[in-house]
C-alpha cells in the first residue's frame, strides 16, 4: 500500500484531522504527541476518539505517526531538563500506544558538551525507563542534520542507541531527507549508496517512516531548514526518486514542508502523479 500524509494540527480534534486526512486523499497523518513546546497536554474526549478511529478504520489508513516535543532532550547532563525528558517519554509511548498510533519519533538529543557517548548513555536510560517491551507502539529515532551537538546525524550515531536499549524490536528509524542530506547523506546523486549503508548499518527493516522534506540549506551543511518539495538544495527529482524507489515501496511518507493543509494536499497530488506515472498503480 502507498502510505502517505503530512504533519497536521490536532487543534480542532483528532477526529476533525482525521476526516482532513481524508479530504486531502491522504491515507495516514503526524500528529504532535502533546504541545510541542510546552509540557502540556490536553485529553482526547470519547467521542473524539471513538470517530477518530473509526474513521481511519473506515478509510483504510497506514500507521499513523506521533511526534515528540522538539524541547525534549533524552541525552542532556541537566538534571532537570533529563527527568522532563524521561517523563514525557513514559508518558507519550503509554499515551499513543492507548490510542492505537503505531509509531512515535523523536530526536534523540544533543549531548550539549558531555560528547556523544555519555548523551548516548542517556538516551539509553531514558528509553529503559520508558519502553516496557509490552506496548505495540514501536518509538522511532529521527535522523538528524547534526546541528550543534545533536546525536543521531550519522547511520552508527543511531545504531548505537537502538543496539543500547534492552527491548531494541520496539525501536526503529524515521529517515528526514532534509536532515539526512544536510547531515552529509547524498540522496541526490547517490540514493542506492545511501540505502545500502542505512541497510548495512541499521536494516532497511527497521525503516518505519520517511519524512519528505525538500531542504533550504546545502549538502552537508548540518543546519535543518525544511523547503517545499522542488523548492530546495534536493529538488522534485530526487525526492520524487525516493518515493519511487522499489526498495522503500510500502514505507509511510510524512510531509513536512512548510506548507498548511491545503498545500500539502497540493504536494500529495503531485506527488502521486508523478509517480503513479513512473510506476504501474498495481504496485500500489
Ligand atoms: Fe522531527
Ligand atoms: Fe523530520
Ligand atoms: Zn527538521
Amino acid at each position: 500500500m502507498f502510505v502517505i500524509g503530512s504533519h497536521m494540527s490536532v487543534a480542532k480534534g483528532l477526529d476533525k484531522t482525521a476526516e482532513n486526512v481524508v479530504k486531502m486523499q491522504a491515507n495516514t497523518m503526524q500528529i504532535f504527541s502533546r504541545n510541542p513546546r510546552g509540557s502540556s497536554y490536553k485529553t482526547y474526549g470519547e467521542v473524539e476518539m471513538t470517530r477518530f478511529q473509526s474513521i481511519r478504520k473506515e478509510y483504510c489508513f497506514g500507521p499513523i505517526l506521533a511526534h515528540a516535543p522538539y524541547t525534549l532532550n533524552l541525552a542532556s547532563a541537566n538534571e532537570k531538563t533529563y527527568e522532563f525528558a524521561c517523563m514525557v517519554m513514559k508518558e507519550d509511548i503509554a499515551r499513543m500506544d492507548a490510542l492505537g498510533i503505531e509509531n512515535l519519533v523523536f530526536h534523540p538529543g544533543s549531548h550539549t558538551g558531555i560528547g556523544v557517548q555519555a548523551g548516548t548513555l542517556n538516551i539509553v536510560k531514558g528509553l529503559n525507563q520508558a519502553i516496557t517491551g509490552k506496548e505495540q507502539i514501536t518509538v522511532l529515532l529521527e535522523t538528524m542534520s547534526g546541528k550543534g551537538t545533536e546525536i543521531g546525524s550519522t547511520f552508527e550515531e543511531l545504531k548505537a542507541i537502538r543496539e543500547g536499549v534492552n527491548h531494541p524490536e520496539r525501536i526503529g528509524i524515521c529517515l528526514d531527507t532534509c536532515h539526512v542530506f544536510s547531515a552529509g547523506y547524498d540522496i541526490v546523486n547517490g540514493l542506492e549508496e545511501v540505502l545500502d549503508e542505512f541497510d548495512k548499518i541499521l536494516g532497511l527493516e527497521n525503516l518505519k517512516a520517511i519524512h519528505l522534506n525538500d531542504s533550504m540549506m546545502p549538502f552537508g551543511s548540518h543546519k535543518d531548514r525544511h523547503a517545499t518539495i522542488g523548492n530546495g538544495e534536493i529538488g522534485k527529482e530526487a525526492l520524487l526518486g525516493v518515493v519511487a524507489n522499489p526498495r522503500l515501496l510500502g514505507i509511510p511518507i510524512y510531509l513536512e514542508t512548510p506548507l498548511e493543509d491545503d498545500g500539502h494536499r497540493e504536494e500529495i497530488r503531485m506527488i502521486k502523479e508523478n509517480v503513479y506515472g513512473i510506476y504501474n498503480t498495481a504496485l500500489f
